[in-house]
C-alpha cells in the first residue's frame, strides 16, 4: 500500500494519504493544514483521490476539505454526529481559532462496520466517540488511524463541545483496549506513531482500564 504522512500546523495535525498500488486509488484521511506537499505526492505518485475522511469535524482536521475537493473532486466522508461541524464555525472550532473555515457540507455519512474500499484496499468504520460525538477511527489490518481519540501518553481533550469523557473511557475499553498489542495506532497530531503495547506501558488512561500498575 501507498502511505504517507504529513505533519503541520502549530499544533503538529496529521493528514494520512493511503493508496492503492495497483489501481492508485487514493483516501485522504485528516485534511487538516497540509496542502502543497499532498499536491506534490499525490501527482507524484499518480494518485488519483476519490475519498476524504474526516475522524470528526475540527477545524485542524477538515481545514483543506474544500480544497482537495474541489482539486480532485473527491468525496468527503464523515460520521453524521459530526457531520454539523463542517458548516458551524462555532463547533468546529474555527471562530475560537480566529478564522472562517469554508468546509463543503458532507458527500457521505459513515458509521461503525462501514468498509471504506480504494482498489483492493479498505478501511473499516469504528464509531469511537468521546472527544467528538461523531469522532471515528479506521481499522486497516493491524493499523488503526483515531483521530484525536488517543495520542502516545494520553486522550483526546473531552472538555469542548460534545465532549464525554465516559464515553471516551468505554469507548478505549471497548473497542481500543482488545486489539492485538502489535496494532499501530497512528493519531491526529504528532510526529511519531505508536502501538496499543506500547500505550499499555506508558499511557495513563490505557492503566486506569487495565487496573492500573501501581498497585
Ligand atoms: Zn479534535
Ligand atoms: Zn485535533
Amino acid at each position: 500500500m501507498i502511505y504517507k504522512r504529513f505533519t503541520s500546523g502549530s499544533i503538529a495535525s496529521c493528514t494520512y494519504i493511503l493508496g492503492d498500488d495497483t489501481t492508485k486509488e487514493a483516501v485522504m484521511i485528516d485534511p487538516g493544514y497540509t496542502q502543497k506537499e499532498a499536491d506534490v505526492f499525490i501527482e507524484e505518485e499518480g494518485l488519483k483521490l476519490i475519498y476524504i475522511i474526516d475522524t470528526h469535524g475540527h477545524a485542524d482536521h477538515v481545514h483543506n476539505n474544500a480544497y482537495f475537493k474541489e482539486k480532485y473532486g473527491a468525496e468527503i466522508l464523515i460520521h453524521e454526529l459530526d457531520a454539523v461541524a463542517l458548516t458551524d464555525n462555532q463547533t468546529n472550532l474555527s471562530e475560537y481559532l480566529g478564522y472562517a473555515l469554508n468546509s463543503p457540507p458532507a458527500d457521505r455519512y459513515i458509521d461503525e462496520g462501514d468498509v471504506i474500499r480504494f482498489g483492493e484496499e479498505e478501511l473499516i468504520v469504528l464509531h469511537t466517540p468521546g472527544h467528538t460525538p461523531g469522532s471515528i477511527s479506521l481499522i486497516r489490518g493491524k493499523a488503526i488511524f483515531v483521530g484525536d481519540l488517543v495520542f502516545n501518553g494520553s486522550v483526546g481533550r473531552t472538555d469542548l463541545k460534545g465532549g464525554d469523557s465516559e464515553q471516551l473511557m468505554s469507548v478505549l475499553k471497548e473497542k481500543i483496549l482488545p486489539l492485538p498489542d502489535e496494532t499501530i495506532i497512528y493519531s491526529g497530531h504528532g510526529y511519531t506513531e505508536t502501538t496499543i503495547g506500547e500505550q499499555k506501558k506508558v499511557n495513563p488512561f490505557f492503566q486506569e482500564l487495565l487496573g492500573g500498575n501501581d498497585e
